[in-house]
């Protein structure tokens, strides 16, 4: 972008922050005067099943933190309520803005949307710029000697990092935003609509953590007190151990340049796996960007056409928690009570899903999206099609987690589970992770008699391994 212009609108979307936010510090120092706005998109907002999503409320509480640190400033954000590619360019005009700066999105709806919004935008002599934010490396910057995307992360990831280094560490540089030129709010008043949630048709989802930007930073600085003990203690979901930063990282309320940034200060076999994981992050984005394909199909194709077995019973025990598998059931029902699911149960409800119930993954991928908290699509599928065995550099389809073992492993004395299947927890140690080999007497004195206070396994796990393994060497 090399014009300067008198005045620009900057158009938030996943990018929930004013400091270190590329279009934005690109607006400021191009022009005169700049606008912020944010748009609740109805085409994604009205197909949205619960009045109370958790999303919208981070959202909410996002923004209202940008508003008020806006209007320190004798400014404020302006927020619509509407088709972007109506509202955006309604907006420039309105405004009298020569340009609108935002930050890229991968996601097919936004690719289109913002073409359209582009379209509409040059119609009227206006230039849409859009500016790399949410990752480091994006669509083609890390190929292979091919030049072909990698379709396998520990190569890609080598590259990344290898790329990083090349580049003297630039792509992490901050991105200073200066608002001096931020416009009086008394020309802006008038272009926002009223955007309290119910305004917008929906009430106030619980929240198990603070929203905004400011949050997102503490969040941050906490985590990097115990980065160094990441790589031990990141599996086991009754420890604290992780970042809890992917909400964050999801709607930009943290930059992900200062992620690795602050990260990079460390030395320590934590710090390499965690920052192993953000550039998994970044290769699902780079997936979904480059094979599209993966929003409606499996990665492989050759696994369209699997035969899942299972049907609506065991889909419903799954999501409800009550499939006779404890750890799968604490997970589940941790997750249907916040939206929030650590990464090992992750990986172990949805292979139980797809590989033990033998239920469509495509299934279990929505039950998530329209529930988690930090719901990314890129994330999300590539997490799914990893467990399912479908996607790309996904586990091989032989290999079948045995929940009972990971329980043992991850949870070895069973707190999680006593903290989320409170109908156990008075079987002992040896028992809480399989408590069906109870005796009477054991279910006695545990006050729980299996069957009915808790039920009997749904499926046999070996067998059912069995039968995963039979159903992908069919295809
Ligand atoms: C079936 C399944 C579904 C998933 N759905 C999502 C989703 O919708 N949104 C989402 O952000 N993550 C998703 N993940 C990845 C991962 O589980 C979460 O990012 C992680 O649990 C978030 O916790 P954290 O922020 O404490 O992560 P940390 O362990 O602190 O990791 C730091 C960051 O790295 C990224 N990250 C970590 N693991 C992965 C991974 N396997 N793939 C991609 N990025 C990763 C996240 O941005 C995360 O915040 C999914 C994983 C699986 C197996």
């Amino acid at each position: 972008m090399s014009n300067n212009y008198e005045r620009t609108l900057v158009w938030l979307r996943r990018d929930l922050r004013l400091y270190d936010n590329r279009a934005l510090a690109e607006a400021a120092s191009r022009s005169e005067s700049i606008a912020i706005c944010f748009v609740f998109d109805t085409n994604i907002i009205d197909k949205l099943h619960d009045k109370d999503d958790r999303r919208l409320t981070f959202i909410h509480d996002s923004l209202a933190e940008l508003d008020a640190a806006l209007r320190k400033r004798g400014s404020q954000l302006i927020v619509r309520h509407g088709d972007p590619a109506d509202e955006i360019p309604a907006l420039a005009k309105a405004i009298g803005a020569e340009a609108v700066l935002t930050n890229h999105d991968y996601d097919r709806y936004p690719k289109e949307r913002d073409a359209e919004v582009r379209k509409r935008l040059e119609e009227e002599g206006r230039t849409l710029h859009t500016c790399k934010d949410q990752v480091v490396f994006e669509r083609d910057e890390i190929l292979n000697n091919a030049g072909e995307p990698y379709k396998v992360f520990t190569p890609y990831k080598k590259a990344w990092l290898a790329r990083l280094r090349e580049t003297d560490f630039a792509e992490l540089g901050e991105s200073k935003v200066d608002l001096s030129g931020i416009a009086p709010a008394e020309e802006l008043a008038a272009h926002s609509h009223s955007w309290q949630l119910e305004d917008l048709g929906f009430t106030r989802g619980n929240l198990w953590l603070k929203a905004g930007q400011s949050a997102g930073r503490e969040r941050l600085c906490d985590f990097l007190g115990t980065i160094d003990r990441y790589k031990d203690e990141r599996d086991f979901p009754a420890k604290d151990a992780t970042s809890g930063l992917s909400v964050h990282l999801r709607f930009g309320t943290v930059s992900i340049r200062e992620c690795f940034r602050e990260a990079m200060k460390h030395e320590s076999k934590g710090r390499e796996t965690w920052v192993s994981e953000l550039i998994w992050r970044e290769f699902y984005q780079m997936i979904l960007d480059r094979f599209p394909h993966v929003r409606d199909e499996a990665f492989k194709q050759e696994y369209n056409e699997l035969e899942w077995e299972g049907g609506e019973d065991r889909f419903a025990a799954w999501c409800e928690g009550r499939t006779g598998y404890p750890l799968v059931d604490a997970a589940m029902r941790h997750f249907n009570a916040t939206g929030w699911m650590h990464n090992r149960l992750r990986m172990v409800t949805a292979m139980f899903l797809a590989k033990d119930l033998l239920v469509d993954w495509r299934r279990g991928e929505r039950y998530f999206a329209r529930y988690l908290l930090d719901y990314d699509f890129a994330s999300n599928n590539g997490g799914w099609q990893w467990c399912a065995s479908t996607g790309v550099d996904a586990q091989p389809y032989f290999r079948v987690f045995n929940p009972v073992l990971q329980s043992k492993k991850f949870d070895p004395d069973g707190t999680y589970i006593r903290e989320h299947v409170p109908e156990i927890q008075g079987f002992e140690k040896a028992l809480i992770h399989w408590p069906h080999d109870a005796g009477e007497m054991e279910q006695e004195m545990a006050k729980c008699s299996l069957g009915k206070e808790y039920p009997h396994p749904i499926v046999d796990h070996f067998e059912q391994k069995e039968k995963a393994i039979a159903m992908f060497k069919r295809e």
